[in-house]
């Protein structure tokens, strides 16, 4: 036994640290995604829902995520969804929806707001890109701490990954890891993986309700060419002109708030 420690020493020194390492990058990662967002509800919010309200086999799952609601609900009145956090390594994406979530207080119509839209992808962050697991803001009430995740879902919630992911609907042919991204999963699928389930989920939400609109936020680098910009299906073409035209005339020439970036279509 001794002569066998003796001579195998380094090897043992390096298997123990390297049990070290995965004990104390474990817990990590276990904590990181238990851990619950905190977001206050604003005073415009009248109930919470649960996207497995409309799909029940994301309940219990760590993809069922929150829907505020702030409105009447009335069906005679206009239903609008905003979606934050399709992509978690996008925090602007969710800051926007959050600060209507804590500030609108409506008159009319309904307004719904899932902040987490794909929750799993909050649990995690994406391996090698050294992103940190929370970012803060301060504000004149104090710092404010937001968790910032990665752009697919976790692959512990769906396993493996394809070479090529061929859009159900479509037909559509892109790269595996895209088999993980909500943004390329609608209109999902029910019996499909967990990220076609996440948006088949919404898809029933928005029919159930009527959603007369639904915005995504995101959020792009300095470089990208959607930057500012408003990118819609070719349907909505007659909302979206009038829509851009509003906020651009108002914003920029009526009001000349010379911090308002131009939207583009
Ligand atoms: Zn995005």
């Amino acid at each position: 036994m001794k002569k066998f420690l003796k001579e195998h020493q380094l090897s043992i020194i390096f298997i123990a640290l390297a049990l070290i390492v995965a004990l104390i990058t474990g817990i990590q990662y276990v904590k990181f995604r238990y851990t619950e967002a905190i977001f206050v509800q604003g005073p415009g919010v009248t109930e919470m829902q649960k996207l497995s309200d409309y799909y029940a086999p994301l309940k219990g799952t760590i993809g069922d995520a929150d829907i505020y609601v702030l409105g009447s609900q009335d069906p005679n009145e206009p239903s609008i969804l905003l979606l934050g956090g399709t992509h978690p390594n996008e925090p602007s994406g969710q800051l926007a929806p959050l600060l209507l979530m804590e500030n609108i207080e409506l008159t009319n119509g309904t307004v719904y707001i899932i902040l987490e839209t794909n929750k799993s992808a909050y649990t995690y962050s994406f391996p090698q890109e050294a992103t940190p697991e929370y970012y803060s803001i301060e504000t004149p009430f104090g710092s404010r701490e937001f968790k910032y995740g990665a752009r697919a879902t976790n692959a512990i919630d769906q396993w493996p990954i394809p070479d090529i992911y061929v859009h159900q609907s479509t037909g559509q042919k892109l790269s595996g890891i895209d088999t993980r991204n909500l943004n390329r999963a609608f209109p999902g699928k029910s019996n499909g993986t967990y990220t076609e389930k996440v948006a088949q989920a919404i898809v029933n939400f928005v029919n159930e309700k009527d959603i007369i609109l639904t915005l995504d936020f995101h959020e792009a680098a300095p470089e990208y060419a959607v930057n500012n910009a408003l990118i819609y299906h070719e349907r909505a073409r007659d909302t979206n002109i009038p829509a851009i035209m509003r906020m651009n005339l108002e914003s920029y020439w009526v009001e000349y708030d010379t911090r308002f970036a131009p939207i583009k279509l």
